[in-house]
Formats: C-alpha cells, sequence, structure tokens
C-alpha cells in the first residue's frame, strides 16, 4: 500500500522559523521583544503594540481545548476518518489548530487540558499535535 503523503505547510516569510521548530520537535512561537506578547500565527508587527521588533521562544506546549471536531469523513488520505481538530488555547495565549492524539474525552472536550507532543507521519513528515494532559490539576 502506498503511503499518503502528508500535505505540506506552505510557509511564508515570517512562518519559517515555526515550521523549522517544529520540525527540531522543539516548538517555538514569535514573541514580541518590546510587550511579550507571543502571537501566532507569525506576523510582521506585533497586533497589541505595533513593535516591529520579534525573538522566537520556546512554549510550553501545555493548554487547553477550546472547541473541537471529528471528521467523518476523509478528505485528504494522509488524514483518514475519523480525524479529529482541535482549537488550543496554549498556556503563553496563542490559539493554535492542530489534532489530538490517543483517548478522547467522555461528553464535551472544551476545556480539557493538553500537552504537545511530535507524531512522525508515515512519509517522515513531523506535525505539532495534542494528547489529553492527564497530570493537570
Ligand atoms: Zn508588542
Amino acid at each position: 500500500m502506498d503511503i499518503a503523503p502528508t500535505p505540506a505547510p506552505v510557509p511564508l516569510v515570517h512562518d519559517i522559523p515555526f515550521w523549522e521548530s517544529v520540525e527540531q520537535q522543539d516548538l517555538k512561537l514569535q514573541r514580541c521583544a518590546d510587550c511579550g506578547q507571543f502571537r501566532y500565527p507569525a506576523g510582521p508587527i506585533c497586533a497589541q503594540c505595533n513593535s516591529e521588533q520579534v525573538t522566537w521562544e520556546r512554549v510550553s506546549g501545555k493548554g487547553t481545548i477550546l472547541s473541537w471536531v471529528v471528521f467523518h469523513k476523509t478528505y485528504l488520505p494522509a488524514y483518514p476518518a475519523p480525524h479529529t481538530v482541535i482549537a488550543v488555547r496554549l498556556d503563553e495565549g496563542p490559539i493554535i489548530i492542530s489534532n489530538l492524539e490517543g483517548p478522547e474525552p467522555e461528553g464535551s472536550w472544551i476545556d480539557e487540558r493538553v500537552s504537545l507532543r511530535y507524531v512522525t507521519m508515515p512519509d517522515g513528515v513531523v506535525l505539532p499535535r495534542f494528547e489529553l494532559d492527564r497530570t493537570a490539576s
């Protein structure tokens, strides 16, 4: 059986450090060097203070599910149904869209604590995904 290719990211100029950090399994997000606000997706200026000064900083990988959906139809061969998609608010503030790996919550997934893990797809592409954080208090 052929391996379904993982759809490749199409990084814009500001996204390249993000995808490099994913590949290195050391997730970093853009952070304003003036006011300290993390931002994702990356962009040329800070939405809070308009500064163009930026750093890239490691994030905790911890967050809370804001919303979720389970696709029961396969749209892309790399993501066979059932396929979960979650919106996670990272503890650092930004919202990231990803997938839930492993056990799924009973009932609503909203407010479930999750932690980042890296998944290597069958074709070798590394993706940042999340799993339930059962160590959360
Ligand atoms: Zn700022």
